[in-house]
């Protein structure tokens, strides 16, 4: 009896619960869809940061190793200048050696030359040969005195062409020892060469891997500004869809909002033109109050309403929308932690969120902003601030 009531009373609680749920849950799908999708977008978009960035790692990593081969190929191409200066100087010097040795050659030929001709024209003027001289002698002192004659002029000759052959010699010495050093200095070159080209192999490695990093960071980079793209349109979306909607139950009635951080301190910003406290820009717009408050103390729902965003909005931070109906939303920016979730109903001065300073702030505060058909206004009156 007593567990028939129960089960039957569960039931009648089920049957209500599941009917009012009924009522709200497609506005609570949109928004929990769109919230969704802002979520997956500022993923995809840090995701897409964080590529980039360890990207850009990589390739600052892969710069400074190739710097340092650069270097090392800079002082090789040195060597090897330095290399082909001395082997350019030496065939140089084996050219010049060369010549030398040729005209020395050339000398001796015509000594040779010379010499036999002097020979043949002893012969012709005296109509004799050397013997036919030394036979002309009168005397034995006169062949004596004859001989001696032949023998200094034939001497002479054979001097003059001996010291020239020991001079050619001389040079030929030091012409090969030229070619010695060329050669040497060739090896060296060739050696030097070698662990260029593995460097230079290296470097072009380096540089086609820097090109496909280069590529992949435009890859990101086009992703990041999607993901960026999109996630503006959506939150644009929410805010558009603010001005059109009668939803949310209870409908707005004009009265005076909880105020929504009861443990302020002081209100450290009004809403209107000012200087950015952050950026310095002077008369930027300041679309809501600021009110200063002990981090992690709480947040309140300003009116009962149903949330349209729970979750980082930029600048604002980790940031809650909630819709009150007839065109009236409230935004609360900066918060340390988000209780509630887009799609939730929430009641009149319902925690929602604690004090922080999260997104573009200075210290913990919470920026409060009133919107009237997706515009803000002075939340002010509203607060009686
Ligand atoms: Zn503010």
């Amino acid at each position: 009896m007593y567990k028939n009531k129960i089960i039957s009373l569960c039931l009648a609680f089920t049957l209500i619960f599941s009917c009012s749920f009924l009522t709200i849950s497609s506005e609570k799908a949109y928004s929990a869809s769109v919230q969704d999708r802002i979520n997956q977008a500022t993923q995809n978009k840090k995701a897409a940061l964080d590529k980039i960035n360890k990207s850009k790692e990589q390739k600052a990593e892969i710069m400074s190793k190739k710097e340092k081969i650069d270097h090392e190929i800079d002082l090789l191409q040195a060597e090897l200048d330095e290399i082909d200066a001395i082997i350019n100087e030496a065939e140089q010097g084996i050219a010049q050696k060369e010549q030398e040795i040729k005209d020395y050659e050339l000398k001796i030929e015509s000594n040779d030359a010379d010499f036999r001709k002097r020979l043949r024209a002893m012969d012709e003027n005296n109509s004799a040969s050397y013997i036919d001289i030394l036979l002309e002698a009168k005397s034995l002192s006169d062949f004596f005195i004859r001989l001696e004659t032949v023998r200094e002029i034939t001497e002479h000759d054979q001097a003059v062409i001996n010291e020239m052959i020991a001079l050619k010699k001389g040079v030929e010495v030091i012409r090969n020892e030229l070619v010695l050093k060329r050669d040497e200095q060739k090896e060296a070159r060739s050696l030097v060469s070698d662990k260029k080209s593995v460097l230079d192999a290296k470097v072009a490695e380096q540089n086609a891997i820097i090109s496909k990093i280069n590529n992949d960071i435009n890859l990101q980079e086009k992703l990041y500004e999607e993901s960026k793209k999109l996630e503006e349109q959506l939150k644009n979306s929410i805010r558009s869809s603010l001005s059109t909607s009668s939803s949310a139950g209870s409908k707005y009635k004009g009265g005076k909002f909880v105020f929504p951080a009861p443990s302020m301190i002081y209100m450290s910003s009004e809403y209107g033109y000012r200087t950015h406290p952050v950026t310095g820009v002077k008369y930027k717009f300041h679309s809501g109050v600021d009110l200063a408050a002990p981090q992690g103390t709480n947040v309140l729902a300003a009116d009962a309403g149903t949330v349209r965003m729970a979750g980082w909005n930029g600048g604002y931070g980790y940031c809650v929308i909630i819709d009150h109906g007839d065109g009236v939303a409230t935004l609360y920016g900066h918060n340390s932690k988000l209780l509630v979730s887009a799609g939730q109903s929430v009641s009149r001065g319902q925690v929602i969120a604690k004090i922080g300073s999260t997104g573009v702030s200075t210290g913990p505060h919470l920026h409060f902003e009133v919107l009237i058909n997706g515009s803000t206004t002075n939340p002010a009156p509203y607060i009686g601030l």
